[in-house]
């Protein structure tokens, strides 16, 4: 599967935000945006008081949201594609689609410390879904549907850790995780105020819309 290689830092320091991209290092003074590091390139410091048009600012939230998940263009702008098709408004069929990656659900029960490391857990196959082993990062996860870790898989360090409450995990409000069994679940599709994101999604529809 094609993903992007490059430095990881340098996607926030391009955004000016925090995105979360490498687990416990984004939540230690080591981050680069904590520590004020300038934009990415040559002319960063010109690039940064520089006027952005109305289609820069679309172009940069649209920017965000994809590498906050981890995707390249084209995924990207497949999920647009298919929150268009879908009833409703675009931007919050947008959020709903990739939150319910099967990937951003590992994440968010707090099994890994980023979404890139999800990812590696499904390919790897440590977790599954209604009983059945599931390793596509992209499957869609429905109300209901139980994912769990794997038995085999439990005692991989930090997961062993969480299942032994040795770490403390806050889990949103429209999903259910019970630390133990290490299964859990979505029991309402979250809104755009359940998720919090450093993300204008409106401006993201009007990127593609233009
Ligand atoms: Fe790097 Fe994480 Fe900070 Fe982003 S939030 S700059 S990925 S440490």
């Amino acid at each position: 599967m094609a993903r992007y290689r490059g430095a990881i830092c340098k996607l926030c320091r391009r955004e000016g935000v925090k995105l979360f991209l490498k687990g416990d290092r984004c939540y230690s003074n080591k981050c680069s945006i904590e520590k004020g590091t300038s934009l990415p390139g040559k002319n960063a410091k010109t690039s940064r008081i520089k006027k952005l048009s109305t289609y820069g600012i679309r172009l940069r939230e649209k920017q965000k949201l994809r590498k906050y998940y981890g995707l390249l263009e084209k995924q990207f702008k497949n999920y647009f594609k298919k929150a268009e098709r879908k009833k409703g408004i675009t931007g919050e069929n947008l959020l709903e689609l990739l939150e319910r990656r099967l990937d951003n659900i590992v994440y968010r029960f707090n099994l890994t410390k980023s979404r890139a490391q999800a990812r590696q857990l499904v390919l790897h196959s440590h977790i599954l879904v209604n009983g059945k082993k599931v390793n596509i990062p992209s499957y869609q996860v429905n109300i209901n549907d139980v994912i769990e870790v794997k038995e085999k898989s439990k005692n991989i360090a930090d997961i062993k850790e969480i299942k032994d409450g040795k770490v403390e995990i806050n889990i949103s409000s429209w999903l259910e995780f019970d630390t133990k069994t290490l299964k859990g679940k979505i029991i309402k599709f979250p809104s755009k105020e359940d998720l919090n994101l450093p993300v204008e999604e409106k401006l993201v529809v009007e990127y593609y819309s233009r």
